[in-house]
């Protein structure tokens, strides 16, 4: 590959690569500051109540489904705990007849050991 004359172009492609991704990290970021910013920290499901100490257990779902619909007002998102998270979408997959994706990827990594899903079991029996 020559690297004499010529415009940079390597080079600004690169850097154009770069500012994509990483605009689209902070958008993706940036949906779950938004969502804690405006809604109440509390999961929609079992109605737990988060604080700065454990708010990393509070996720912010989606009600379509899509990640990138993030209206400002914040009528697409629903806080929810990672376990009633994680609830919902197996839900999903299993009404969809596929097996449940294997746990991974953010928070669902750090709910191996479940100790509010008999709760929340519990609090939506009595619902
Ligand atoms: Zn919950
Ligand atoms: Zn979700």
């Amino acid at each position: 590959m020559p690297t004499s004359k010529g415009p940079p172009d390597a080079a600004r492609l690169d850097r154009i690569v770069a500012e994509a991704r990483r605009a689209r990290e902070e958008r993706e970021q940036g949906y779950r500051e938004r969502a804690l910013r405006i809604l109440p920290w509390i999961c929609g499901r079992c109605a737990r109540e988060f604080d700065r100490a454990n708010v990393q257990l509070l996720t912010v779902h989606h009600k379509d489904h899509n990640h990138h619909h993030n209206p400002p007002d914040g009528s697409n998102w629903e806080l929810l705990c990672v376990y009633c998270h994680e609830d919902e979408h197996a839900r999903e997959l299993n009404a969809a007849g596929r097996e449940p994706a294997a746990p991974g990827g953010d928070a669902a990594q750090q709910a191996t050991h479940r100790p509010f899903a008999d709760l929340a079991a519990l609090l939506k029996k009595g619902k």
